[in-house]
C-alpha cells in the first residue's frame, strides 16, 4: 500500500490511472531520460547559484555550476548510458546552458536572497500523507511569502495555465499548515521560453486544492482495493514509457499484477527487519513483542527469493519496454 502521495504522483493518477499503477504500485522504474537529466541538473545549478555571494551570481558562474554538477553525476548508473556520442551530449549541454541564460533574462539573482531552497514540505490532510520538495520560497519587499518553481519546459497556453499550479497550491496548503502563514503568490518560471506565470493565493483556492487531493487519494484507495486502474488515452501517450506494455495500444501485454504482490511482501519483510534493527536486535525486543519469535534466517531467505522473482519479472518486462 502506498504510504505517501506527492503532487506529481497525484497528477499522474489524474492523467492516467494505469500509468500510475505501472510506476507506483508495480514499481517498474522509468530510466532517467535526457529531458529529466537536463531538468534536474539545471535545477541543481540554480539552487547552488544562491550559495554564491550576490555579486558573483552571473552567467559565467551559473554555467560553470551546471558544468560542475553534470561532471559530478554524468558517470552515475542513472546517466552513463544517456548519450550515444559526445556530440549528442554537447548539444544537450548547450541547450541546458541556454535555459540557464534564459533564467537570467527573467530574474536578477544578485538583487535578492531566497528565504529557502529545495525545501521539504510534508503534512497530513485527513489520511493523506503528502510530501514534496519545493524549489524556492521568497519573501517579497512587503513581507509576503512567494512559492517559486522552475520548469525547464515551455509555458503552456492560457487554457492550461492554471492547471499547472496544482503542485504549488498543495505546497502552499502544507506551508500554511506548518508555518501558520498563508503564502500570497505562486510563481512558475518557465525556462524554455523565458516566461513567468503567477497566481495570487486565496483561501478558496487552497480549500479547492485540499478537496481535490482528498478526492484523488480516495480514488487511489478505491483503485487499489478494486484492483482497477483504467487506461486513459491522452495527448501524452506517445511520450509514455509504459506504452509498449499498455493494453490500450497492444494485445497480449504481460500481466504486471504479481509485481504488486512481490512489492508488498518485500516491504513487509524490510519493515520487520528495520524494526528489529532499530531496537538493536531480536534479543533487545521485549518478551511480549509480536516480532520476538521472528526467524531472521527464514525471512531473509524469503526476501532473497521474492527479490529474485521480482527481478526476473521486471527484466522480462523491461526487455519489451526497451525494444
Ligand atoms: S500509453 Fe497512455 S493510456 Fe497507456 S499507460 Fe501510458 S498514458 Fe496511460
Amino acid at each position: 500500500m502506498l504510504k505517501n502521495l506527492s503532487p506529481s504522483r497525484a497528477s499522474q493518477f489524474k492523467t492516467c490511472p494505469r500509468q500510475f499503477k505501472f510506476a507506483n504500485i508495480d514499481k517498474i522504474k522509468e530510466p532517467t531520460n535526457e529531458v529529466q537529466a537536463k531538468g534536474t541538473t539545471v535545477h541543481e545549478a540554480l539552487e547552488k547559484l544562491f550559495d554564491l555571494p550576490k555579486e558573483e551570481r552571473n552567467t559565467e558562474n551559473l554555467h560553470n555550476l551546471f558544468r560542475k554538477v553534470w561532471t559530478d553525476v554524468r558517470s552515475n548508473d542513472e546517466h552513463v548510458h544517456l548519450f550515444d556520442n559526445v556530440e549528442d551530449e554537447r548539444a544537450w549541454g548547450l541547450d541546458a546552458l541556454q535555459l540557464l541564460s534564459n533564467y537570467l533574462n527573467l530574474e536578477n539573482p544578485s538583487k535578492f536572497e531566497p528565504l529557502e531552497r529545495e525545501r521539504w514540505v510534508r503534512g497530513t490532510i485527513e489520511d493523506v500523507n503528502l510530501r514534496g520538495i519545493l524549489d524556492r520560497m521568497d519573501r517579497d519587499s512587503n513581507g509576503n511569502l512567494i512559492i517559486v518553481d522552475y520548469k525547464s519546459g515551455k509555458a503552456p497556453s492560457s487554457k492550461y495555465k492554471e492547471s499547472r499550479f496544482f503542485a504549488l497550491k498543495l505546497y502552499a496548503l502544507l506551508i500554511e499548515k506548518e508555518l501558520g502563514e498563508t503564502p500570497s503568490e505562486l510563481k512558475l518560471i518557465y525556462l524554455q521560453n523565458s516566461t513567468i506565470h503567477t497566481l495570487k493565493v486565496s483561501k478558496q483556492m487552497l480549500l479547492d486544492a485540499e478537496n481535490e487531493i482528498i478526492e484523488i487519494w480516495n480514488n487511489i484507495k478505491k483503485a487499489i482495493k478494486n484492483k482497477e486502474f483504467p487506461t486513459n488515452k491522452n495527448a501524452l501517450c506517445n511520450w509514455c514509457y509504459y506504452k509498449p506494455i499498455c493494453p490500450e495500444f497492444n494485445n497480449n501485454v504481460p500481466n504486471t499484477d504479481k509485481l504488486e504482490k512481490y512489492n508488498s511482501v518485500i516491504n513487509e519483510i524490510n519493515d520487520t527487519l528495520e524494526a528489529i534493527d532499530l531496537v538493536g536486535g531480536l534479543e533487545k525486543l521485549p518478551e511480549n513483542s509480536p516480532l520476538k519469535n521472528t526467524n531472521l534466517n527464514a525471512i531473509k531467505i524469503m526476501l532473497d527469493d521474492v527479490n529474485e522473482k521480482k527481478n526476473n519479472t521486471v527484466s522480462t518486462i523491461e526487455k519489451i519496454l526497451r525494444k
